[in-house]
């Protein structure tokens, strides 16, 4: 069985060799990996192009990144520089358990416009982190029309998620339960699902990604073969990672 992890971040890990290696050897097939800060985007470009047959790049400015700075002008020509060698833009979003006042929101929203205009234009997904921010984040995505969206880590309410599902927008769980996390995995359908690990956060490495996939398989009474084989697809086509095979 095969697993795409759809997010994590490989080069907050010293060792990443070795849990790319461990990742494979489970039955991983492929890693999205985000920079999403100014020091860890050179290093994620680098881990991808080190391993191009299974790692793939996303880069952009998380929100609590985004409330410190004071300009996303070089961060945003990294990106537009490094254009054919990411998959996607991310991570990149609100975050309202971190800001805290007015100008720090106004900071994050600002970045996070920014990517996304430049992620519709460029015709790239977008990968989206929100905290405590859910509706505004999909009042930001729907005002811009976005279409190829990937909401990371949500935490949301389940009305919140159904709407999403309804644009077209792909959840991705980690394995984490929860009881919100939950509902939303037996109320929206797996076509719109993905798995993550969000490693080194939340799963220990993407080789826990089987875990996200046994979350989803128990709550959605599935067999995990299943949710593998739909996760992998979904996530095949948001990314257009035409080039893995085994997608079937
Ligand atoms: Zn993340």
């Amino acid at each position: 069985m095969q697993f795409i992890d759809s997010h994590c971040h490989l080069d907050a890990f010293k060792n990443y060799d070795e849990v790319v290696s461990r990742a494979l050897k489970s039955g991983v097939k492929a890693i999205i990996t985000s920079g999403c800060s100014v020091n860890s985007k050179n290093k994620t470009i680098e881990i991808a192009q080190k391993y191009p047959s299974c790692v793939f790049p996303v880069i952009g400015v998380a929100p609590q990144e985004a409330m410190s700075m004071n300009s996303f002008d070089s961060e945003l020509s990294f990106l537009r520089d490094n254009k054919l060698k990411v998959i996607g833009v991310g991570e990149v979003g609100l975050d309202f358990h971190w800001a805290k006042s007015p100008e720090e929101v106004s900071k994050q929203r600002e970045c996070f416009e920014l990517f996304l205009d430049y992620s519709i234009s460029e015709k790239l997904p977008v990968v989206v982190h929100s905290r405590d921010a859910e509706k505004d984040v999909l009042d930001i995505l729907m005002k811009k029309g976005a279409e190829r969206v990937l909401l990371h880590c949500f935490s949301g309410q389940l009305s919140i998620a159904e709407s999403a599902a309804e644009h077209g927008f792909l959840i991705s769980i980690p394995p984490v339960p929860s009881r919100t996390r939950e509902k939303v995995i037996k109320h929206i359908p797996l076509e719109n699902l993905l798995l993550e690990t969000d490693a080194p956060y939340l799963g220990k490495e993407p080789s826990d990604v089987d875990d996200s996939a046994q979350l989803v398989a128990s709550i959605k009474e599935l067999e995990v073969e299943e949710v593998s084989k739909a996760t992998t697809k979904s996530c095949m086509a948001l990314f257009n990672m035409r080039g893995l095979n085994g997608g079937d």
